[in-house]
């Protein structure tokens, strides 16, 4: 029997929906299944955030990231990635959590939650995972860490207002000449 898809990805964010639209450019059948909404890593940034990379570094699948400014905001990032799902149409299941994946190349089985509570089987040849790192914080196992106004991302700095705030490491992954889902970006 047929498979339900070719391939799952599973992440909607920047890097699965570039694997998405990679993936039907090779005449492959993709299902992104996304926890969320689609780049919800991005939708959760700081509202007045500004990219580092240039709005080509981030552009995926050929199509133009066209603003007036060289660094894209998270607002431009969230138009231009919903424009990406639309223009090349690609499937994708939001407010869906895989849970578990069994079986073996060219025969997995994808499990998932919906948001009403519903299990879901979904079967396919291959499976990308494509879940980024900001679900999985590097936690320090101290005492406080799960208090409610701790937060292991970056969020929106009003909330500190007035506050003292301390902040425990400060990098961040600074890709040069290449772009958001490490692929060699031109210029
Ligand atoms: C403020 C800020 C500024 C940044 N600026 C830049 C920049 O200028 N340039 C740059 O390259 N990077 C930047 N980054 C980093 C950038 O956001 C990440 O590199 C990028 O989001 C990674 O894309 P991704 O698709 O790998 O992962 P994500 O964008 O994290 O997407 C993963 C997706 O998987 C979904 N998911 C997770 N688990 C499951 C599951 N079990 N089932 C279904 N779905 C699941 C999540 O909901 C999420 O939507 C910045 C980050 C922050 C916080």
């Amino acid at each position: 029997m047929a498979n339900d898809a070719d391939l799952v990805i599973v992440g909607g964010g920047p890097c699965g929906l570039a694997a998405a639209v990679s993936a039907q450019r090779a005449g492959l059948r993709p299902q992104v299944i996304e926890s969320g909404v689609v780049v919800s890593t991005i939708a959760a940034y700081p509202t007045y955030a500004r990219f580092f990379s240039t709005a080509e570094k981030l552009s995926i699948g050929g199509l133009p990231f066209v603003i007036a400014t060289e660094k894209p905001t998270r607002r431009d990032a969230l138009a231009y990635y919903r424009a990406v799902v639309t223009y090349f149409a690609v499937p994708v299941r939001q407010r869906e959590r895989v849970t578990a994946i069994r079986g073996r190349l060219r025969e997995f089985t994808v499990i998932s939650r919906t948001a009403g509570g519903q299990e879901r089987t979904t079967t396919a040849g291959a499976v990308v995972i494509a879940t980024g790192y900001f679900g999985s914080p590097n936690r320090l196992g101290v005492p406080g860490e799960d208090l409610p106004h701790v937060t292991h991302v970056y969020r929106e700095g009003h909330e500190a207002f007035l506050q003292d705030v301390v902040v425990v490491g400060g990098g961040t992954p600074r890709p040069k000449r290449r772009s958001i889902c490490g692929a060699p970006a031109r210029g």
